[in-house]
């Protein structure tokens, strides 16, 4: 579960608390503030705060003194172009925090992202929970033959019973030394091992939680490279859960990404000079335009 009874009370009261402000508020996101939305089996996303709104992005981009909207058409046409010409800046002056809850391999590939600020839980401090992440049965595949860094067919039957069975038998075994090793003991006479040193001996299953703040221009490339489907599963439906709230907040700057980024595709200078020639209906091949058998696969994936 990924919220307790005690946490989702505490999420209700704030909630149910609201306060006048003169500062912009997306009513797409108010909707969401602070609601956990659930990722994974025990894992969350949940927006505890946001700055800006797609007339914030118009705003900077003019240095305007108001609130910046001449026209809601204007807007949505000057956001197309700045983030169709990679006019980024603009996009940086809108920001969101939010909290997650996710395993810890899946934390390693995130924190690769420099460009955000992050506060982890401290399992120095704090013990940490008995959750671990255990994928649903679809979810287990065979190592992919034609991508290293992938899955191929999906484990079926036995193999993904055995998977599963020591999935959950070695996360439960850690999870019991762990909880032994830092135990204080009824009169004081447990080991008491210091949790710092406990922790090492847990899976990169086990869940941790953050709060992960960052602007809209390093979000929207966070969201590039990770709901992208060449992306881990795991981190992915992180990335597409982002992306939902994100389409409700600033719902001109989202479809912007969509359709420039997320949807888009970028060219290299042999791959325009083949489909100019293809354009114009001569047949081209990759050693006409100097590409390599992988560069032309990649290429024919797009225009075809
Ligand atoms: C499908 C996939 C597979 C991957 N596989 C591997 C792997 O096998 N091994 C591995 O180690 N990593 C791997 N990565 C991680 C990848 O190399 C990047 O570290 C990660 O995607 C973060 O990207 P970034 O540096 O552009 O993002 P951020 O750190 O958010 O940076 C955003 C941008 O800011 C600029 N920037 C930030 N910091 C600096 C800096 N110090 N110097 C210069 N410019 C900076 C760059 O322009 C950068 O693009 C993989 C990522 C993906 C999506």
């Amino acid at each position: 579960m990924p919220i307790t009874a005690e946490q989702q009370a505490e999420i209700s009261e704030q909630r149910a608390q609201s306060a006048p402000t003169r500062r912009v508020v997306a009513p797409g996101m108010e909707q969401h503030l602070y609601t956990a939305q659930p990722v994974l089996d025990h894992g969350f996303v949940r927006v505890i705060d946001y700055m800006g709104d797609d007339a914030a992005i118009t705003q900077a981009a003019r240095v305007s003194y108001g609130k910046g909207t001449k026209a809601v058409q204007n807007d949505e046409g000057l956001i197309r172009y700045l983030m169709r010409h990679w006019h980024s800046t603009p996009f940086e002056m809108c920001e969101i925090k939010l909290h997650v809850k996710l395993p810890v391999f899946v934390a390693r590939q995130w924190i690769r992202h420099r460009t955000a600020n992050v506060n982890e839980y401290s399992a120095r401090y704090s013990i940490l929970d008995r959750e671990f992440y255990i994928p649903a049965e679809e979810h287990l595949a065979k190592q992919s033959v034609i991508n290293n860094q992938g899955r191929g067919e999906t484990l079926t039957g036995e193999d993904a019973q055995r998977v599963l069975e020591m999935l959950k038998a070695d996360s439960a075994r850690a999870y019991d030394h762990y909880a032994t090793m830092i135990d204080e003991g009824e009169d004081g006479n447990g080991i008491a091992l210091a949790r710092e040193l406990a922790r090492m001996n847990l899976p990169a299953n086990i869940y941790t939680q953050w709060y992960w703040k960052v602007d809209l221009h390093n979000l929207f490339h966070f969201l590039r490279l990770r709901a992208d489907s060449h992306a881990q599963y795991e981190i992915r439906v992180y990335a597409e859960e982002i992306c939902r709230l994100v389409a409700d907040w600033v719902p001109y700057a989202y479809k912007a990404f969509e359709d420039y980024r997320l949807g888009g595709a970028q060219l290299s200078q042999p791959a325009v000079e083949a489909l100019r020639k293809m354009l114009k209906g001569e047949k081209v091949e990759a050693a006409d335009v100097g590409m390599s058998a992988r560069e032309w696969r990649e290429f024919m994936d797009i225009v075809s």
